[in-house]
């Protein structure tokens, strides 16, 4: 039987062993950790949404990475989001569902159930796991396999293989305790590898004051509209304590002037209408007739109120205008400890259409650690499952080769 090594057990690398184990591989699993799927569960704790109902060529759209000859939209061709529900569903036994935001789940969101039962799938099909193994180095050997070093950091490491063919799925920069030891391996053995960069994450809110920050914190901003130099998207806004969070903060926030319509179901003309009939008769100021306007949650008005406090003198019309294009100044995003992923890593020219690499042939890459971004919605999920099958299957095609 031929054997070969995954290293990595987050999404793209369960799936790459899990498909070489259905195809008949003996795979050993690696990770630097003594769980399974840490980020996986950390996803959890906030809904773990597993996928969308994007077509292909939409959901290609939201990818964004440094290698125009990689063609994402050929390996969603191949394995998309039928594909990945059909294998939650029949090999991991657990019912999927689609969300009214058009995006899936897994039932009940528990995360730690879905790896439980990944980890009992991929042990009935006899891969076996190697906890707290950090992968220090790899050497291609003559004949085309490839011998591993792996151990804990402080340990001498131990060798492992030869392997027909490796795969790779280590991961990105966010959510990290401590630095990540694989850029400077990779980087040191001629790879090109960007900076991480945090990417679905808060930003800073420049010019309010405390009172704002206490007033709002943790209330939501309903359905309202974020317009930024990177485009415009609807949904949601939390205010956190420092800032904002949210779908359409992590789709399009970028640091500089932004503007947030805070009523999209109504036009500029109605609002008018509408602020004119509340309060008109008492004579209240425009201003006061906030907290009337039916959709302005406290988060929004907390919001108009404290930027616009020294200027109570407003008219309807101003007001108005205002409350469709609110500007808000976007200061630095949050760090990279705090950001559900990162873009950067290893460079998508380092690796051929199959996601082997073009350095060291017989060792593959897919997930986070390759240098594509996607906002959050099932994009990174999807995305990372479909690389571990594509990389699975090109092991297998590449075991094949070697083997005629
Ligand atoms: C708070 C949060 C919420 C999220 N929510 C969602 C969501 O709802 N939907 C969604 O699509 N995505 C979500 N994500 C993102 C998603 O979890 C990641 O995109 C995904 O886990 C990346 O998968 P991966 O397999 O590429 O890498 P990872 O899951 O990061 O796994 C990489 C593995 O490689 C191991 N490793 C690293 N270096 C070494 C080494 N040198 N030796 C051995 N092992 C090593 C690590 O220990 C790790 O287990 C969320 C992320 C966070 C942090």
């Amino acid at each position: 039987m031929n054997k070969v090594a995954i290293i990595g057990n987050g999404p793209a690398g369960l799936m790459a062993a899990s498909q070489l184990s259905i195809l008949g591989y003996s795979v050993d699993l690696f990770d630097q950790n003594s769980g399974v799927g840490r980020k996986l569960l950390i996803a959890g704790s906030s809904g773990l949404n597993i996928g969308n109902d994007d077509s292909i060529s939409r959901f290609n759209k939201m990818i964004l990475h440094d290698n125009p000859l990689i063609d994402f939209s050929f390996m969603f061709q191949k394995f998309f989001t039928n594909e990945w529900l059909e294998f939650i569903n029949q090999q991991l036994k657990i019912p999927t569902f689609l969300g009214t935001s058009g995006r899936y789940f897994i039932e009940d969101m528990n995360s730690a159930r879905f790896i439980q039962n990944w980890v009992s799938f991929l042990e009935s099909r006899g891969v076996n796991f190697h906890k707290n193994s950090t992968l220090q180095d790899f050497e291609p050997l003559l004949d085309s396999t490839i011998k591993l070093s792996l151990s804990l950091p402080t340990e001498i490491p131990k060798s492992f293989g030869p392997y027909a063919a490796v795969g790779m799925f280590l991961g990105g920069g966010s959510w990290q305790t401590h630095t990540l030891s694989w850029p400077s391996l990779f980087a040191l053995k001629g790879y090109k590898v960007l900076p991480f960069i945090s990417q679905n994450v808060g930003f800073h809110l420049e010019g309010l004051d405390a009172k704002f920050f206490i007033e709002a914190q943790f209330q939501p901003i309903k359905d309202c509209i974020l317009k930024t130099s990177l485009g415009e998207k609807r949904g949601d806004i939390l205010v956190t304590d420092y800032g904002i969070e949210g779908t359409p903060v992590y789709h399009v926030g970028t640091t500089g002037s932004a503007l947030i319509d805070l009523l999209p179901q109504i036009d500029e003309l109605e609002l008018i209408e509408i602020i004119n009939k509340l309060g008109k008769k008492e004579n209240i100021k425009p201003m006061r007739r906030l907290k009337n306007i039916r959709g302005l949650g406290l988060a929004a008005q907390a919001l108009v109120f404290h930027t616009f406090k020294n200027q109570t003198n407003l008219s309807v019309e101003q007001l108005a205008k205002y409350l469709k294009n609110f500007p808000i100044q976007l200061g630095v995003s949050r760090p990279l400890s705090e950001a559900i992923s990162s873009a950067g890593g290893l460079s998508l020219l380092a690796v051929d259409n199959n996601l082997m690499s073009k350095h060291h042939r017989g060792i593959f890459f897919g997930g986070e650690m390759l240098n594509w971004t996607a906002p959050t919605g099932g994009y990174l999920i999807q995305t990372c499952v479909t690389q571990g099958y594509i990389a699975a299957m090109s092991i297998n095609s590449f075991v094949k080769r070697k083997n005629i």
